[in-house]
């Protein structure tokens, strides 16, 4: 058995970035930026109003003072000529600060009458002005990796980035295994369940950007489990479900090791989920998770999502753990590093009691895994723990 970082590491050893592709703007939005882009432009390409009012001279502002109403700039629309002592420009927001103005008095601070203006108020001492490039500039860069939110997408798309290099999608296809399992929606014979994690790691890979596909259950027998590794083949991940162990029944070591695989690692010191493999089949990367739901889903947090991390560029930092004071006592920790489902409300976490590896609601309940390293001794109602956000 190997331990939790060494198995980690073995594991990100097996992937590496994938390849940049181009996409339009729109299909960029959660994808992860390859490299740096640079603004095409300058934001604001001109000396903008901020506000609604009258671009003048700031040297002649101060109450009382008049002007004529030369003209108007509007969004769109700037005004061509130039503004001379004692005259002004109506302007709107947005819209280019004509040559000769360096000042915008809002509307607010002016009375108006016919084509004359009077400030009525103190206009303060902000120019209502936004400077070219006050935002960004060309050349402005923004850097990789990245994944673009929408923030970013606005962003790309004021500097005129309308084709986005990003790094290309992991495929992973998930092969659950078991006679017993039948699809959500289907209608269960007296022995079997629905096949369940498949749908959790799906949620959780697609969230975290791998093109996910779900292959056909393959029963318990080394035929089906081999069609299953045939239709997965030209994935960049396979990822099975169940038949990790040494049972019987339990056949994924076995024909992936007559399909040539060169396996890292077979079994994890963690608790849940120890019956784990991984090694490369043919092109691609495979990891075989337990069948157990909770266990196949803190795998899936605990070694496919830092996985899919690396290969969509992201690195191979794994997420700090987070640390917060336990609600109340818990007990010494075994041999195994043991992912404990609980609750974080804010001030403590709450671990469970019950951590039975087949119960999805404790799972679902749960906002937190707590990390116990191996043999870590008893800790007390408010000892600082560690704990993964989930
Ligand atoms: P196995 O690793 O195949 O021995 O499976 C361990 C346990 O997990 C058994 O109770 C299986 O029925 C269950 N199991 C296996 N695969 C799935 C799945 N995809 N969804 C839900 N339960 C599963
Ligand atoms: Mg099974």
């Amino acid at each position: 058995m190997i331990s939790v970082s060494d198995a980690l590491d073995t594991l990100l050893d097996l992937v590496s970035p994938m390849a940049a592709e181009t996409v339009p703007l729109r299909a960029a939005a959660g994808r992860v930026l390859a490299e740096p882009v640079s603004a095409k432009r300058d934001q604001p390409p001109f000396a903008a109003s901020a506000m609604d009012g009258y671009a003048l001279k700031s040297a002649e502002v101060e109450k009382d003072a008049m002007f004529k109403v030369i003209g108007e700039s509007a969004a769109g629309h700037g005004f061509a000529g130039r503004v001379g002592a004692g005259q002004a420009v109506r302007i709107f927001t947005g819209a280019p600060v004509p040559e000769g103005a360096d000042f915008v008095v809002i509307q607010e601070d002016i009375s108006r009458s016919g084509n004359l203006i009077t400030i009525a108020d103190h206009p303060g001492t902000s120019t209502n002005i936004r400077p070219k490039g006050g935002d960004f500039q060309i050349g402005t860069t923004m850097d990789a990796p990245r994944v673009l939110g929408s923030a970013d997408i606005a962003l790309l798309a004021a500097m005129n980035i309308a084709q986005v290099p990003v790094r290309k999608q992991p495929t992973v296809a998930l092969i659950s295994t078991g006679d017993e399992l039948v699809l959500p929606g289907d209608t269960p014979g007296p022995d079997q369940i629905i096949a369940s994690n498949t749908f959790g790691l799906d949620a959780l890979l697609t969230a975290a950007g791998a093109r996910v596909r779900i292959l056909p259950i393959a029963r318990d027998t080394e035929s089906d489990l081999r069609t299953g590794f045939e239709l997965a083949q030209d994935a960049d991940l396979i990822v099975t479900i169940g038949g990790a162990s040494v049972g019987d029944h339990d056949l994924v070591a076995g024909v992936t090791e007559t399909l040539g695989m060169s396996r890292a690692f077979y079994k994890v010191a963690m608790r849940p989920g120890k019956p784990l493999m991984a090694g490369t089949l043919g092109q691609s990367t495979m990891v075989g998770l337990p069948g157990n739901p909770v266990s196949a889903m803190v795998c899936g947090h605990i070694f496919i999502l830092p996985m899919l991390r690396a290969m969509l560029g992201l690195g191979t930092d794994t997420p700090a753990l987070l640390t917060a004071p336990l609600a109340h006592p818990v007990s010494e920790n075994g041999p195994r590093q043991h992912y404990m489902r609980g609750r974080f409300d804010g001030q403590s976490v709450h671990v469970f009691d019950d951590q039975d590896s087949a119960r999805l609601t404790l799972l679902a309940e749960a906002n937190v895994l707590v990390v116990r390293p191996p043999k870590d001794g008893a800790r007390a109602t408010g000892e600082r723990i560690n704990y993964l956000p989930i």
